[in-house]
């Protein structure tokens, strides 16, 4: 069995950020992350051993400082913070911040603002409450519920495919050729690199494993990306979750994970799947030796705080 690692693959800046800055801080004093600080149950249980509280709402913070989480939030909801007298600590991810300012650009210059990801998801509700008008889409069926306006601003949650967004915005163009329709493309470039990653390695493996949260937006699209290119594609969380039963000994076995699994449990999704028969692990065209990432041990910590 020839184990491949995607190029870019795991944990992101924005998150990787934010965790450490949880850590550090919950070394010093209390605190509470307001929302999830990532879609990955693994770190949410790591982090409330050492002290970090999660809230969903500003009203049930019981400590003097709250985190807003990389994904971000909304105006109202920082400023409801702050008039309960807490001291705000941000941690929003600065490809987040692009994705409101671009947005508040659009909504100045008069466009209809539009964007295209989870109405649900905490980085879209960040952007959307503190707009009055504003349109949420994630499929074509929701571009042909759009209503007709004179001017459409489009940007996109910063975790979702380009393919997808870009095709998207064709259709609203399509639909509405009359309509001036500016696009600004906000998916972030890890997303797009680990989407682009993912396709090279599904198109070179017989089956793919993809490590990320259940909850996780950007792991279900790799799972996604990765299904339209290889027929065996098994979403897990931890190397806990690896069936011996998914995998023959002739088989190229891909490795990639969303933006919030740490590279501890990489290593021993990698550590498993070695077990499971590969004489020697093998690297594939797809991680250069120049590329390949210091992965910790088993035994090493999993989050590490800002020093
Ligand atoms: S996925 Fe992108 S936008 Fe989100 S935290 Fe990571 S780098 Fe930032």
């Amino acid at each position: 069995m020839k184990i491949l690692k995607a190029e870019h693959l795991g944990m992101c800046f924005g998150v990787r950020d934010a965790i450490a800055l949880a850590v550090t801080t919950a070394e010093h004093e209390p605190l509470t992350v307001l929302g999830e600080l990532v879609h990955n149950e693994t770190v949410l249980a790591e982090l409330r051993a050492r002290g970090v509280r999660i809230e969903q709402t500003p009203d049930a913070v019981a400590t003097p400082t709250v985190m807003i989480t990389a994904h971000g939030a909304s105006e109202r909801r920082i400023g409801e913070s702050h008039r309960r007298g807490l001291n705000v600590l941000e941690a929003t991810c600065p490809l987040v911040q692009v994705a409101h300012r671009s947005l508040a650009k659009l909504v100045r210059e008069g466009f209809h603002p539009v964007i295209i990801g989870k109405r649900d998801h905490v980085e879209v509700r960040g952007m959307t409450e503190d707009l009055p008008d504003v349109d949420v889409v994630l499929t074509e069926a929701d571009i042909a519920q759009l209503t007709a306006r004179p001017r459409f601003g489009v940007i996109a949650q910063t975790t979702q495919p380009i393919e997808k967004v870009r095709h998207l915005v064709g259709l609203l163009r399509k639909q509405f050729p009359q309509a001036e329709a500016r696009f600004i493309d906000t998916v972030c470039q890890p997303t797009k690199q680990r989407q682009h990653a993912a396709v090279e390695l599904a198109k070179h493996s017989d089956v793919v494993v993809v490590i990320g949260g259940a909850h996780s937006n950007n792991t279900h699209e790799l799972v996604r990306t990765c299904g339209q290119h290889c027929s065996r594609v098994h979403h897990i969380q931890t190397a806990a979750d690896l069936r011996e039963e998914w995998f023959q000994q002739e088989d190229a076995v891909g490795i990639t994970a969303g933006t919030s699994t740490p590279d501890k449990i990489i290593s021993e999704v990698e550590r498993q799947l070695k077990e499971f028969g590969a004489p020697a692990s093998g690297h594939g065209a797809f991680e250069p030796n120049h590329q390949q990432r210091a992965v910790p041990e088993a035994g090493a910590p999993m989050l590490a705080g800002r020093h």
